[in-house]
């Protein structure tokens, strides 16, 4: 069975799509969490406003393209989703597990559009190398952040668990 390459980067736009409300299932329950850590609960606000625009920015690339984004595909894939954040709220260095698992998922997305942009290219869907550009710019620009943050976000860990502050997020 052969596919050709626009419906090939049509089912990459539907992953991603799912991807994205995957974040969205991932940052959630850690924005509704967190108290401790201020700074890591204003980027993850501020990420997640932006994930609502990646949405929307793929919804645009799939309409463009004639195609609709499927919501029961996105579910199946998104299932899954929450169940990192929601595993890693049984640990006491809970904010630890979900630094590193958000450093992860930025960098899968990272991968996922720079791909997308591959396809892009290849089949010369120029009107959406702007979104994807985008979205991607969003990607990299959390991975830094969380790169950056994961210094300040481990000594805090360690300094309050050292004075006995409860495990609390
Ligand atoms: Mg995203
Ligand atoms: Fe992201």
């Amino acid at each position: 069975m052969t596919e050709d390459r626009r419906s090939l980067f049509v089912t990459g736009l539907r992953n991603a799509h799912a991807m994205e409300n995957q974040a969205i299932s991932i940052i959630k329950p850690q924005l509704s969490r967190i108290e401790n850590y201020p700074q890591v609960a204003r980027r993850l606000e501020e990420h997640l406003r932006e994930t609502e625009g990646q949405i929307a920015r793929l919804e645009e690339v799939l309409v463009s393209l004639n195609e609709d984004h499927s919501t029961l595909k996105d579910w199946m894939l998104s299932a899954g989703g929450s169940m990192a954040a929601i595993g890693h709220s049984l640990a006491d260095d809970e904010i630890l597990k979900n630094s590193l698992a958000n450093y992860a998922f930025e960098n899968y997305e990272i991968a996922a559009y720079n791909s997308l942009l591959v396809m892009a290219e290849m089949g010369a869907f120029n009107s959406a190398y702007s979104a994807l550009r985008e979205n991607l710019a969003e990607e990299e620009n959390m991975a830094l952040w969380l790169s950056e943050n994961l210094r300040e976000v481990t000594a805090e860990f360690v300094t309050r668990r050292e004075a006995g502050e409860s495990a609390k997020v």
